[in-house]
Formats: C-alpha cells, structure tokens, sequence
C-alpha cells in the first residue's frame, strides 16, 4: 500500500480551516498512555524512579518484550535509520489486512494506539456530544474527552464485569463516542460480542462505537473486525505494547471505514518509526508468537491466583494480563507500601479504591509480589496514604482521573 501524505495542496479551505482547529486541539491535549497514568499515581507517594531491580507490575507492560524475530529485525535495520522507509509502512499494513481480510484503506497505522484513541475522542466529541465509558475503565479518552469541552458519562460495569450494552447505548441521545474496552482495562475481563452487537444496532444515531482491543490476544473475547467490515459506525484500536512487548517500540493501528478514518487524520499523521512497523510486520508473521505468550501469561496468571485464593484473598478473575486485587483497606496505602518492598504495584480507581491493580509479571515478579503483598497486608499501612499532590503536579492532566 503506498502510504499516504497528507495532501496540503488538494485540501479545501473547510478542510484547511478543521485542520488548523484540529492542530489547535492537539497542541492542547498531551497524549497520556498507560505508562504516564501509573507513572502518576507512583508520584503522589514518590519521586524516586524505581530503583532498576524493582518488581514493576504497574503499568500492564510485556516483560517478555518484543520476540526475537523483531530484535532482530529491529537490530539489523538501525544502519538505515537515516531514511523514512515508508515501504516498510506499506508492508505492515498490506501484512496486517491481509491477516486480518481488510482492506488497505481502512487501516491507520500509528505509533502505538494511544494516538487514534485521543484523536477519534477529539473528532468525534465536543461540548454537546459527550463521551460514554465504563467504570471503572481505561482513563485516557476521558482526559481527551474534558479537553474537548465533552461531558463525560460513566456507566458501571455490570455484575459480572462486562460493559453494560443496553445502559451504555441509553446513556446519552447526543453521545459522541461510546467507548467499549473489550477486554477492559483495569479488570481484565471481557463483554460478549452479542452486547457489542446490541450496542451498534441501538447506539444514538450520530455515535461512533470505539472498541479499544488491546488486550483481545490474551483473552478469548470476540475480535469486533467483522463491524468495520461491514461498514459499521465503528472503530477497533490495536497495539502491540500488549502480547507483542512492544510498548516501547511504539506501534498500533486504528481500523475503520475511510471517511471515519479520514475525521481523525486531520488530528495527526507522521512518518512511522520504521523500526516499530518492520518489528510489528515479523511480530505479525510469527503465527507461534500470540498462542505461546498467551499460554506464558495464562500459567502465570492462574498460578497467582491460586496462591491469592489459598491465602484468602479475593479478587476479580481476569482473562488478560491485569487484574484487580482487593485489599480491604484505602488501595493507595497497599501501593505506597509495596513500592518499599522494591515491587510497583498499579492504580486505584475512584469507584473501587480499596482495589488495587496488578500486572501479571514474569514467574519471578510474580514470586516477590506474592512475598511483599503477605506481609503488607499483615502489617498495618494506616498512615501511607500518599499526601496531597505536590503544588508542581496539581491541575495537571494526571489529576483528573486519579
Ligand atoms: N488502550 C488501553 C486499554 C491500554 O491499556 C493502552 C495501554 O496500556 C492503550 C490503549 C495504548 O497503548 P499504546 O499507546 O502503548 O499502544
């Protein structure tokens, strides 16, 4: 696929125009992604980076990293980072649509999916089309959501912690953007595909569905690909930070219909760093990859479990490699604590704050946290609630959500 540029010469001057509001709104809206969200909540207890021995289970990261056919890759091609290789894009897209029956159009590729995920809250939202979300859910298109004037509306998850379809679709007649997390991000567990369906077929009229799949490779959830396949009023977001280890890399895609594609270019197109999208074409090619690392995370995941059940301490199952742990006492404590024993454990959500959630780690991450969780949890952490955020940090993007 030969990849596009963005055409100034050819552009209207109402497109001109969106296009200068668009990169106003973008100068104004810092991308958050995963790793700013648990950075910041580590800040209300420490400044101190962790330590380069810590256990760090706070960020929902692949220790495993990326897999040894895109090291490689990624090895061999640094002689070339002087050009732009943009056939190196068009490989990674026509190899993805392939795998995946798409066509070519209807994939953006970008820099990890944290792009396409502020921009299509930013093209699709505005002060009378709020933006719809479940609680707890993934906090990032809520800060893009505030930043473009849109009301946010969150709809609890239900009892067995999947996006409530029907009260989701009711939420709002004007919604902008319905967003569905599917598995969600923090619980890790997932929403049938028929509830997504539901969603399409009775969503208000003029709302864009944004099915954020991130964690779909760890879990047996139903991709939603057969939606924009069929022209649906859908976006699906995909990353390889997740199962592919690659969040440091930097790669993603956004898939949908052209002309709902084309509404979140205006926000930003760049050049693709090429060694993201030739690691992510090999990643991709590698059909043992997804199947082994699921089993990886899956082993791991069942073994805490298991030591979590037999010591009596509950928890919400999980199909991907985060889940929440309850602690019975103000979360924020248990993470400050933890962070002394050398382990960094992940947020508190507001509706659930005495839930704290973990990243499943490597077999050995997994070992320390289970030895520093016994004994905080059998020691009082009263008093380590993290203090009010320092003046420098107040009023800034991390403090809406956390
Ligand atoms: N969506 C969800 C639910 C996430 O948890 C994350 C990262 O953790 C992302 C999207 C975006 O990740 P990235 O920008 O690294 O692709």
């Amino acid at each position: 696929m030969p990849v596009e540029a963005v055409n100034l010469s050819g552009l209207s001057r109402r497109a001109f125009l969106r296009l200068g509001a668009a990169a106003s709104a973008l100068a104004a809206v810092p991308i958050l992604t995963e790793a700013r969200l648990a950075h910041a909540q580590r800040h209300k207890f420490t400044h101190d980076a962790p330590p380069p021995d810590a256990v760090r289970i706070d960020a929902n990261e692949n220790p495993l990293g990326p897999c040894s056919g895109a090291c490689a890759i990624i090895s061999s091609l640094v002689p070339q980072g002087g050009r732009y290789r943009d056939d190196l894009t068009g490989q990674f897209v026509d190899t993805f649509c392939a795998l995946e029956g798409l066509k070519s159009d209807y994939v953006l590729p970008y820099a990890g999916s944290s792009e396409p995920l502020h921009y299509t809250v930013l093209a699709f939202t505005s002060k009378d089309k709020p933006y719809v979300t479940a609680d707890p859910g993934y906090e990032a298109g809520m800060y893009a959501a505030t930043a473009n004037g849109a009301r946010i509306v969150k709809v609890p998850l239900t009892a067995t912690y999947a996006h409530d379809a029907k009260a989701m679709a009711a939420a709002d007649p004007n919604a902008g953007v319905i967003y569905v997390c599917n598995p969600n991000n923090p619980t890790g567990t997932t929403t049938p595909k028929a509830d997504i369906d539901y969603l399409v077929a009775n969503k208000p009229k003029g709302a864009i569905l944004l099915i954020d799949e991130a964690y779909i490779h760890f879990s047996d959830a139903t991709p939603s690909l057969d939606l924009v396949k069929s022209d649906k009023d859908v976006i699906v977001l995909r990353t390889f930070s997740k199962v592919y280890g690659m969040a440091g890399v930097r790669c993603g895609v956004a898939i949908g219909r052209p002309d709902l594609l084309q509404k979140i270019r205006y926000f930003g197109m760049n050049a693709m760093p090429i060694m993201a999208v030739a690691a992510a074409t090999v990643s991709l090619q590698d059909k043992d990859i997804v199947p082994q690392r699921r089993k990886i995370n899956t082993d791991i995941r069942n073994e805490t479990f298991e030591w979590l059940t037999a010591n009596n301490f509950s928890f919400i199952p999980s199909e991907t490699n985060c889940f929440m742990l309850q602690t019975n006492r103000p979360g924020r404590e248990v993470m400050a604590a933890m962070a002394k024993h050398n382990v960094y454990i992940g947020r508190v959500w507001p509706i659930m704050p005495t839930y704290v959630r973990i990243t499943v780690g490597t077999r050995s991450d997994m070992q320390k946290f289970q030895a520093a969780f016994k004994q905080v949890m059998n020691s009082s952490t009263a008093g380590l609630e993290p203090p009010e955020l320092p003046a420098h940090l107040r009023g800034t993007p991390f403090t809406h959500f956390s």
